[in-house]
Order: C-alpha cells, then structure tokens, then sequence
C-alpha cells in the first residue's frame, strides 16, 4: 500500500517535470566563483553568466 503511494507520489512530479514545471535551482560553476574572487569586481560577470539551472527532481538543465 505505503509502496504504490510514494509510486504516485513519483508519477505526479515526473508528470509535473514532464509538462515543463521543473523544480529549477540554480548552481554556479566553480569557474564562475575563482573568477569572481581574482578578478573582482569584473569577475562578478563570469560569476553570473556561469550559472547551471538544473531541475532538483529530474536533473535535466533547464
Ligand atoms: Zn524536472
């Protein structure tokens, strides 16, 4: 019983994700941070144009 609950649970945020409504959390790459620290201020700008939006539940990139 508890098994096929959390079964639907997974199919309702699969089918959330799968109608484009992913969970989007954003992730700088490490490039973007030691850019940012050496060559601050300017490096701010790599720091923000190396940002992954990923998807938390499928981890495709958004
Ligand atoms: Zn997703």
């Amino acid at each position: 019983m508890e098994a096929s609950m959390g079964k639907q649970y997974q199919d309702n945020l699969m089918a959330m994700c799968a109608a484009g409504n992913h969970d989007v959390s954003k992730k700088h790459g490490v490039c973007g941070i030691i850019c940012a620290v050496l060559l601050f201020p300017c490096g701010l700008i790599c720091l923000f144009t190396d940002v992954e939006k990923r998807c938390v539940r499928c981890g495709a990139r958004v």
